[in-house]
């Protein structure tokens, strides 16, 4: 409630939202970049219409918390298609063919800055994080799926596709004869990176060599505690 008074006639506040395959998570900052709020909720992955509300609710909640209207910006798996202005491209594939930037803000009646996740990333770092300073910056984002960006002299390079710096989708060059052609990749192809380095694709990889059914995360404990399959 004091936060309420502070930022009643506020409107430089800004809420960043970051959708994963996995999670949802709100972030709303005040003028000096300092966090005001933090929420993180499980993301209804097949449900478009339950994404959608998801991230209505988290703006909803927070500014009515805050008692302040603030600028929206998210960081979506996929990219924006320039031919229908929907994304495109996710591994979240219930997004793919949505146009989630237009639907929010119909509803939140305001602009939204929908941006490819990965890009984000990287644009982050190449600003303020590990590649302050550097010429060009990659930034890769292993989660849910395999994602990428690119940035050169401080700019994100989108590319014609809006596909810049995606390598999810590439091959695996260093797979094992007897793992090719790979598992099938939602995108139609096979051994694609996303299906190995991916958390997904960490757990299926550890049950095909014998382990069992588990998450990535344990698949990892297991990995540090000496567990040999793992
Ligand atoms: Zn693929």
């Amino acid at each position: 409630m004091e936060l309420k008074a502070n930022y009643r006639m506020s409107s430089s506040l800004k809420i960043g939202i970051d959708l994963g395959g996995t999670k949802t998570e709100i972030i709303v900052l005040d003028k000096s970049g300092q966090a005001l709020l933090r929420r993180r909720v499980a993301t209804p992955a097949e449900d478009y219409a339950a994404i959608f509300a998801t991230i209505a609710e988290l703006v909803q909640t927070a500014e009515r918390d805050l008692g302040a209207r603030a600028s929206v910006g998210v960081g979506a798996p996929g990219a924006i298609s320039a031919v229908f202005g929907g994304l495109k491209n996710s591994n979240t594939t219930c997004l793919n063919g949505r146009p989630l930037k237009q639907d929010l803000e119909r509803l939140l009646a305001r602009e939204i800055r929908l941006a490819n996740d990965a890009n984000c990333f990287a644009l982050s770092e190449a600003v303020d994080g590990a590649g302050a300073g550097a010429e060009v910056v990659f930034g890769v984002i292993l989660g849910t799926g395999v994602g990428g960006g690119i940035v050169a002299g401080g700019k994100i390079i989108e590319g014609a596709n809006a596909i810049a710096g995606e390598w999810g989708h590439n091959r695996l060059p260093s797979a094992d004869a007897a793992e090719l052609p790979g598992p099938l990749c939602y995108c139609g192809r096979h051994g694609c990176v996303e299906t190995w380095l991916s958390g997904p694709g960490l757990a299926r990889d550890h049950v095909a060599h014998g382990g069992a059914v588990m998450t990535a995360q344990a698949v990892a404990a297991a990995a540090l505690a000496g567990e040999p399959v793992a």
